[in-house]
């Protein structure tokens, strides 16, 4: 299987793994993984050999220096660890956290991200996961300057949590 990071511009030419021819013939493409890829089934013109190529669309994360680099779970769970520190989350919480960035990332179907909104998709899944590891990261990610702003923040997750229980609460009369 070749993988070939630029489907999005159509392809373009991929090699005969097995006699190096430098184009091939798609003779089939199918979209996997929720049209995250497509798999195409291609065959040499020149050996008449078969082969399948996956592509995937590469997503840029573009930094506040305007420097792009690729999307990678590694670094947000690099990020996340950090404020995770004498938390009790552990790697595999990393890893799922990691993924749904990726994938709340992916489905706006931006080829590109600002790394501000890499930070943005990662505070959701985040408060849900741990409040401390939450409140340290956001206090980076959105430059908390005083008490006030993580006092805020509190307050914000507290009626955030009301309203999730009065959701399933009894609805009590007033007045
Ligand atoms: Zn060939």
């Amino acid at each position: 299987m070749v993988r070939c990071p630029d489907f999005r511009k159509g392809g373009g030419a991929v090699r005969c793994p097995f006699c190096r021819h430098p184009d091939s013939r798609v003779i089939d493409s199918r979209e996997v993984e929720d049209g995250q890829a497509i798999r195409r089934r291609r065959s040499c013109p020149e050996c008449s050999r078969r082969f399948t190529t996956v592509e995937e669309a590469v997503l840029a994360v573009v930094k506040r220096s305007g420097v792009t680099e690729p999307f990678s779970r590694a670094k947000v769970m690099q990020g996340v660890r950090r404020a995770c520190q004498g938390r009790p989350v552990d790697e595999d919480a990393l890893a799922l956290l990691a993924q749904q960035v990726e994938e709340a990332i992916r489905s706006t179907g931006a080829a590109e991200i600002p790394s501000q909104e890499v930070g943005l998709a990662i505070l959701g899944p985040l408060s849900a996961l741990d409040e401390v590891a939450y409140l340290r990261f956001a206090s980076v990610y959105r430059s908390f300057e005083s008490a006030a702003d993580f006092a805020a923040e509190i307050d914000r997750l507290k009626s955030d949590a009301a309203t999730r229980s009065s959701q399933a609460a009894v609805p009590v009369p007033t007045g």
